[in-house]
């Protein structure tokens, strides 16, 4: 039996770990982050070995004896399957990142979409994603099971603990499997905020203050994250980077009346 639980912690035995794996894919699986056999999760099992989601199965038909056990190069030591090609991303996190101990990549699609079409989900637009993630951005294309992929991610890894890779979908990563689950949550969820925003047409940023003081707040919880905040990160009210106006169209058709105006009043 696959428990619809996963405890926090990442000191477990390789028992639970098994289980909880299935357990992360089940979830991956209930709620349309992957389609047929895509996504992954993996977790360090200890300084030297990695237990992880096998390739070609579906993620939410997973039992404890599918998982495969590699070493930190991707080596198979044990199970009967063989281990996803998206492994390797996994590896560089774990080698740039000691404090991560689970990694879980999937293709949710509001967030995908997102990636697909080249836009991070950056916008200070909702208190709690600014506590947890700042914000979450594009890594450039790279082809799926070759290196291209791990080196796009990679300048990214050290800074953030979710990122989108660009025509492809997510990966988020943590302390512990639930944490790493949970960051592909919010980073799923919070895009389909922004997307509601985008249909709205609408946007109402936080200012930088509001950010700072979400800041102070995160030190107070003790919530830890890896995501460094910056002028782009996340972009408030005050940011260059939301250098948009919308106009009504009694507004717009004013201002080239104007324009026209001026430049008849020239000649
Ligand atoms: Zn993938």
């Amino acid at each position: 039996m696959i428990p619809d639980v996963i405890s926090p912690g990442a000191l477990k035995s390789e028992e639970e770990h098994r289980r909880d794996i299935c357990t992360a894919g089940r979830w991956f699986f209930e709620r349309g982050y992957v389609a047929a056999t895509d996504g992954n999760v993996s977790l360090r099992l200890d300084p030297r070995r990695i237990l992880t989601s096998p390739t070609g199965i579906s993620k939410g038909m997973m039992t404890p004896d599918d998982m495969v056990i590699t070493d930190m190069e991707g080596r198979k030591q044990s199970g009967r399957r063989n281990p996803s090609s998206e492994l390797a991303m996994h590896l560089l996190i774990y080698r740039r990142r000691p404090d991560v101990n689970a990694v879980c990549h999937a293709h949710p699609p509001v967030a995908t979409g997102y990636a697909a079409a080249g836009l991070p989900l950056n916008k200070a637009l909702v208190s709690e994603i600014v506590l947890s993630l700042s914000c979450i951005p594009v890594a450039r294309y790279g082809t799926p099971g070759t290196p291209e992929l791990s080196e796009a991610i990679e300048p990214l890894v050290q800074s953030y603990d979710a990122i989108l890779m660009a025509n492809h979908g997510v990966v988020t990563y943590g302390a512990d499997l639930l944490t790493a689950f949970f960051r592909m949550e919010t980073t799923e969820h919070f895009a389909r905020v922004a997307l509601v925003t985008e249909l709205l047409g609408k946007q109402v940023l936080l200012s930088s203050e509001d950010v700072e003081k979400l800041l102070a707040a995160r030190a107070r919880y003790g919530l830890q994250t890896a995501a460094t905040t910056s002028a782009e990160c996340p972009v408030t009210t005050g940011s260059a980077a939301t250098d948009r106006i919308t106009l009504t169209r009694q507004e717009l058709e004013a201002l080239i009346e104007e324009a026209v105006r001026h430049d008849r009043a020239r000649r």
